[in-house]
């Protein structure tokens, strides 16, 4: 176990200056490193992998906001979402009607945001904006039946490009920015809130100058990731 606290009281304090929720990202790190955060106060933990969420979850206090920050398949939709804070990873209409489902069934609102494709890179999931264009028709088509009526979109979720180069950055979150200035009005506030989620360890200072409302924050808080071991 190897928690950075003076890193995580730093972070904090530069994301609550400038208004951004603080994520810790603790994916393949122990539940004992949790909870030595939360033990510090922390209480928005951030996991990519289903079946590692549901495990956390089940021995950790129930009052930690779970965000799911991994790419979601629909199979797997209904184990997390009993539980689920805010998926943050949504990047296809059908992703959605399968959300839908399970909110209907739990009778829960499910709170997500839409994955927008900023990277240069081809890995990296997310739609681009005529797609967002487009789900957001058939969102709007979905709710006119009735359905999608327990989803709250509240925002969009991306991730820069993974270079050294700021400038190449600074720009992606720029895109993304204004992005989520145009369709503000196609998201469902919360206490006069919509979300903006990006900004990770390498780039979260610019992601908060750059108009970020919340950073998910992995290496920074608990070391390096050793995916050897998983
Ligand atoms: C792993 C991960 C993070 C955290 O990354 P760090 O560089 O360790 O801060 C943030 N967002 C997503 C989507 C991730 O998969």
């Amino acid at each position: 176990m190897a928690i950075d606290l003076e890193s995580y009281q730093r972070i904090k304090k530069e994301a609550g200056d400038a208004g951004a929720l603080l994520v810790a990202v603790s994916k393949t790190k122990p539940a004992s490193d949790i909870l030595a955060l939360y033990q510090e106060g922390q209480r928005d933990f951030g996991e990519n992998y289903v079946q590692e969420l549901c495990d956390k979850a089940a021995q950790l206090p129930a009052d930690i906001h779970w965000h799911f920050i991994g790419h979601l398949q629909r199979n797997k939709v209904k184990y997390i979402a009993p539980f689920v804070y805010l998926i943050h990873g949504v990047d296809s209409f059908r992703l959605l009607e399968e959300i839908g489902k399970q909110a209907d069934k739990l009778n829960r609102e499910l709170h997500c945001l839409l994955q927008v494709h900023i990277a240069s890179e081809e890995t990296k999931f997310g739609l681009s904006e005529s797609e967002l264009t487009d789900c957001f028709q058939q969102i709007s088509a979905a709710r006119n039946n009735n359905k999608l009526i327990r989803v709250r979109i509240r925002g969009l979720m991306g991730m820069a490009s993974f270079t050294e180069n700021q400038g190449i950055v600074a720009n992606e979150f720029l895109v993304l920015r204004s992005m989520f200035d145009r369709f503000q009005e196609h998201f469902d506030q919360e206490a006069g809130k919509t979300i903006l989620s990006m900004g990770m360890s390498a780039d979260y200072r610019l992601a908060l100058e750059k108009g970020s409302n919340l950073i998910r924050i992995g290496s920074s808080l608990f070391g390096a990731r050793d995916y050897a071991t998983q």
